[in-house]
């Protein structure tokens, strides 16, 4: 008898906890977290597969009918993602005309366009160790110790291989009107204030650009994606653009910057609540990211798959005016990596340059995202497919498209959490 109401007791007892647990709200869970949801919307082969279509239109030189197709590509993508307030901007390319010699070095059949700031203006050198003599790598950064490979851009479409591809991405480039597209996220507390997420959709080289820089601009587009999701709404603006000639000295994105630096945070018209270009509060620039295979070896050639110690590199302009609030945003995007990507670490440096982020860098905080250092190892031939005709979807493998993946895990979680990014 006194068992039995011992057990009888014990049972109350244990269906009163089981309801008061039930009684209680849930313990947060990974899907109550927005940004983790977010990041999760992420997905590898969507992200290769928008590099792929990119690849369609060759390198997507400035200047070509390949690189109008491209944008006009881009547009329709980012119609169809639903990111509102697709807009283009125009602008005129007119280079200097130079002689073959002007500026320009010979490497092994490759020539080095190294001038204007862009991307193409390389590091000469061969194989063999670096050596003070050499001094700055090109861009700006201290030569890495070590060994390092050869650079340059490739301008001769026979040595593409690819009979089909080099028939597309033949035409040459002629100077004129060029225009860049780019799509809005409107915050509903501050829509006069937005980050810019950038890439540039220009490539050179007689491939299909797909680490240089469709790898980029696909970051921009999938999160450009994610946040115009109907149920994703962020208290800041967010812009997602694709820089055109950025290969010839960051033309498209000097032209942004000389034509709607004035007007930051303007309504227009007064008393609509629209801004053409709310304040900006940082730039965020995603340059070839897909491949970090290390150092060369000592004649040169690297090893064949993407070493595991593989990293995101943050970089900032340690002499830009903006040089602490670009420091600290570049700590943010840390930050975020640490928290929210699956794979690969984020490294922070000092010597942003040869970037769309350069023409912003003492207006606002401004940083790039690369697969390396630009400066001390891209400079010094760490990616052999550098502006070659190898720079082709089908060189990448997984673990290269993984990194990739990672560095858009790392912005759009920073950029989530900056913009106040919340799931309905
Ligand atoms: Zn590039």
């Amino acid at each position: 008898m006194r068992v039995t109401r011992w057990v009888g007791a014990l049972a109350v007892l244990l269906a009163s906890s089981v309801l008061c647990a039930a009684g209680q709200a849930p313990a947060p869970q990974a899907a109550d977290n927005p940004v983790r949801t977010l990041v999760g919307r992420l997905d590898l082969e969507r992200y290769k597969a928008t590099i792929k279509g990119l690849t369609q239109f060759g390198d997507r030189r400035q200047g070509t009918d390949r690189n109008r197709a491209a944008t006009d590509w881009i547009e329709a993508q980012l119609k169809s993602y639903g990111c509102a307030n697709t807009e283009r901007i125009t602008y005129e390319y007119a280079p200097q005309p130079r002689t073959p010699v002007d500026g320009a070095i010979v490497i092994s059949g490759a020539i080095a366009a190294g001038r204007g700031g862009g991307d193409a203006a390389a590091a000469a050198g061969g194989g063999g160790r670096a050596g003070a003599s050499q001094g700055r790598g090109g861009g700006g950064g201290i030569p890495r110790k070590g060994f390092r490979g050869p650079t340059g851009v490739n301008n001769d479409p026979n040595r593409q291989p690819d009979e089909k591809l080099r028939a597309l991405d033949m035409q040459p480039s002629t100077p004129g009107p060029r225009d860049q597209v780019f799509c809005t996220k409107i915050g509903t507390t501050r829509p006069d204030e937005m980050y810019i997420v950038g890439g540039h959709m220009d490539g050179l080289g007689y491939a299909e650009g797909a680490n240089d820089n469709g790898s980029g601009t696909a970051i921009v587009m999938e999160m450009a994606r994610i946040f115009s999701s109907p149920d994703v709404r962020t208290e800041r603006s967010i812009r997602f653009i694709l820089w055109n000639n950025e290969e010839t000295g960051l033309n498209g994105a000097r032209a942004y910057v000389d034509q709607r630096r004035e007007l930051q945070g303007k309504e227009d018209p007064p008393g609509s609540g629209k801004y053409p270009e709310p304040r900006w509060l940082g730039m965020i620039q995603h340059d070839m990211m897909l491949y970090d295979h290390g150092m060369p070896r000592e004649d040169g050639t690297l090893p064949r798959e993407q070493r595991p110690e593989a990293d995101v590199n943050v970089e900032f302009a340690g002499t830009s005016k903006m040089a602490a609030e670009s420091q600290a945003l570049a700590w943010q995007l840390k930050t975020a990596n640490d928290r929210y990507a699956t794979d690969f670490p984020v490294m922070v440096g000092n010597r942003m340059s040869n970037t769309d982020s350069v023409p912003f860098q003492d207006f606002v905080a401004a940083i790039s995202l690369r697969e390396a250092e630009r400066g001390s190892q891209v400079g010094s031939g760490w990616d052999p497919h550098w502006h070659q005709p190898t720079d082709l979807y089908a060189t990448f493998s997984d673990k290269d498209f993984r990194l990739g993946l990672n560095a858009a895990q790392t912005t759009l979680a920073a950029v989530a959490q900056l913009t106040g990014a919340n799931i309905k």
